[in-house]
């Protein structure tokens, strides 16, 4: 029974969990249940491009725009919290822009990332925010990303998935496809010696002896 179902508040699930569980459900539950964690040159450079907007605080830019950087953000009702590389105050409200070291892929993370992050500035400022940014490192380009219907209800499946699998301390099996080769987690998530069977029955008790097939 989840905590929802037990009348408690339901988990609150960090935005940065979604993008691993869109990912591969399965690094989702190795990186935010069980605490395990592998650099690559895709998150040093990742952790290189945030350095610059991690500072906390207030600015206001070249163009006169008000700004906070490292806004932690939450929502009672979604059930999320984080925290935002840049909030503008735009005069439309706050504008999210989230900093990423490569090129920007519309419809790729970036944009469930910054749509999680705008229904938390919603929340915060009762306010609706329609539009958020992604700032591409290689390119220094900034892409706006619509928060349309499609993405709010693609952000609310990822939340579900991944409080499902904090509530239940699931770990699922290996994907074992063309993601893996990218996977920073592949060392220790060993997709190729992992079966779902023998997941499943690592503690189904076994009579002595009984643990050589
Ligand atoms: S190595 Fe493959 S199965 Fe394992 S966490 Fe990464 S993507 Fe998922």
């Amino acid at each position: 029974m989840d905590a929802e179902s037990r009348g408690e508040e339901p988990t609150s699930v960090p935005i940065s969990a979604l993008e691993h569980y869109e990912y591969c459900p399965r690094q989702a539950a190795l990186i935010h249940v069980e605490g395990f964690f592998e650099s690559n040159v895709e998150t040093v450079r990742g952790d290189i491009a945030h350095h610059a907007v991690d500072v906390v605080g207030r600015t206001v830019d070249r163009r006169g725009q008000r700004a906070w950087h490292a806004l932690p953000v939450f929502s009672d009702t979604h059930g999320i919290h984080g925290i935002c590389d840049v909030v503008e105050m735009g005069p439309t409200g706050p504008v999210p822009v989230e900093h990423k070291s490569g090129q920007y892929r519309p419809g790729g993370p970036a944009d469930l990332q910054v749509g999680a992050q705008a229904l938390c500035l919603e929340e915060m400022f009762h306010t609706r925010v329609d539009v958020a940014v992604v700032f591409a490192g290689r390119n220094r380009k900034r892409s706006d990303v619509v928060i349309d219907d499609r993405l709010r209800a693609r952000v609310d499946g990822a939340i579900t998935g991944m409080r499902a699998l904090i509530d239940t301390l699931h770990v699922p099996g290996p994907v074992l496809d063309a993601r893996c080769r990218r996977c920073s987690l592949r060392p220790g998530c060993l997709p190729e010696g992992v079966t779902t069977a023998a997941e499943a029955n690592l503690f189904v008790p076994r009579p002595e002896g009984g643990w050589d097939d």
